[in-house]
């Protein structure tokens, strides 16, 4: 059985309610913080939902001491694979996301959308939204994010769920379903319960527009390059004062230029100098460091070393000190021998009347930590666009989508 009819599952489900519920509760993460969930207003959410897949008839439903939200929707097929579906439950802090008012645009008519504070979404800027004529668009009002990045997956896996409680006769796996915090701070698979959450394959719903699917993510490193000169009084430093600060000046002026994110798209790598701290006697900078292929992720690496050798030879009173730390995996490096994952997804897309776009992200998702950690995790469109700012908006026909996916995904592991 095909799902491919947003308009039945906006019908059949309380898709749209609960998403507009979940974008009114401020769950903004903190990079600041130490705490795990880094905000307790994450919490706020996470027991609603509890609460809400309890009443779906998920007797496990769970929320654990670190913020994350488990559930198992038994299967009614023996044997066969545990799948799961995982979607985060803070909004980035990258831009305000207290009182949100999500606004509502039916029979959207190809035109711009005009927010209030002057803020407007463009077609021009928006090619999706050529796609887009005749559906009912939400966004915020302008003054915050709207946070379908990620409550849209949220309320797409509890209408998946929703559906499937409806219809017990259709055929499915074991299902586990798991929401976590955390996940735009880098830390949502941190404290991810693998063990107890028992799933074989995951799905992340955290992807943008309509056929979105993500296989592969960055590697990504972080250089930490600690300059120590020679301290001295200004007034009787001829000869004797080395000044970190100009020597990091140098370093910082020997990247190369052709590998930054500001020169680079694709698959490209590129090497950021990220945060700079420190005095004239002492300074530190951390980098970043990306690529998609690991051996030229290496070799960024091995530039960086390259430079501040070449910069220590100008000055040998001068220490130079290079740390390179892993931060995540691509994740392609895991899924790459599991062949049926891709083809499944892509197949379940497909289904949907949507032709599949395999992109590769720029960044990370959880679904690379949780990857490395032996749960294959590749992720899925959730349908919205304008991630992190005031210009977000998402179709609920997109919404609709994904719910189908998720549910021609269920039948093709059944
Ligand atoms: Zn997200």
């Amino acid at each position: 059985m095909a799902f491919g009819d947003p308009n039945h599952i906006l019908k059949e489900t309380a898709l749209i309610s609960r998403f507009l519920e979940y974008v009114r509760m401020d769950t903004q993460s903190s990079e600041s913080s130490e705490t795990c969930p880094s905000t307790q207003k994450q919490l706020v959410l996470a027991k609603k939902l509890v609460g809400e897949l309890r009443e779906l008839g998920l007797s496990d439903a769970n929320l654990d001491e670190n913020g994350y939200v488990t559930g198992t929707l038994p299967g009614n097929r023996r044997g066969g694979q545990t799948i799961g579906f995982l979607a985060h439950l803070d909004t980035s802090p990258a831009c305000s996301g207290e009182g949100v008012k999500p606004l509502i645009h039916e029979s959207y008519d190809g035109k711009a959308i005009s927010l209030i504070e002057g803020v407007v979404i463009r077609p021009e800027e928006n090619p999706q939204l050529a796609s887009c004529v005749g559906d009912t668009i939400i966004t915020a009002d302008g003054t915050t994010l709207l946070g379908a990045d990620d409550k849209a997956g949220i309320a797409e896996i509890l209408a998946a769920v929703e559906y499937l409680v409806k219809h017990p006769e259709l055929p499915r796996p074991t299902i586990k379903v798991g929401f976590t915090p955390d996940e735009e701070i880098g830390k949502g698979a941190a404290k991810f319960p693998i063990e107890t959450f028992g799933a074989d394959v995951a799905f992340t719903l955290d992807g943008g527009f309509d056929g979105e699917i993500n296989l592969e993510t960055f590697n990504a490193d972080s250089a930490f390059v600690t300059m120590t000169g020679v301290s001295t009084h200004p007034g009787t430093a001829k000869n004797k004062l080395v000044n970190a600060l100009r020597y990091m000046a140098i370093f910082l002026e020997k990247l190369p230029k052709e590998q930054a994110p500001e020169t680079t798209e694709g698959r490209e790598g590129f090497i950021h100098p990220y945060d700079l701290s420190g005095d004239a006697s002492r300074c530190k900078a951390h980098l970043i460091l990306r690529d998609f292929e690991k051996d030229k992720l290496e070799a960024l690496g091995q530039k960086i070393r390259d430079i501040a050798d070449a910069v220590a030879q100008l000055e040998p009173r001068l220490k130079i000190d290079v740390e390179i730390r892993h931060s995540y995996p691509n994740m392609h490096e895991f899924l790459m021998d599991k062949p049926e994952i891709a083809q499944r997804l892509n197949e379940a897309v497909r289904l949907c009347g949507l032709t599949p776009r395999v992109e590769p992200i720029r960044g990370g998702t959880d679904g690379a930590n949780l990857s490395r950690m032996g749960l294959p995790c590749p992720n899925i469109f959730a349908g919205g666009v304008n991630f992190h700012g005031p210009t977000e908006w998402i179709s609920t026909r997109s919404m609709g989508l994904a719910v189908c996916t998720i549910l021609n995904l269920i039948d093709a592991y059944a």
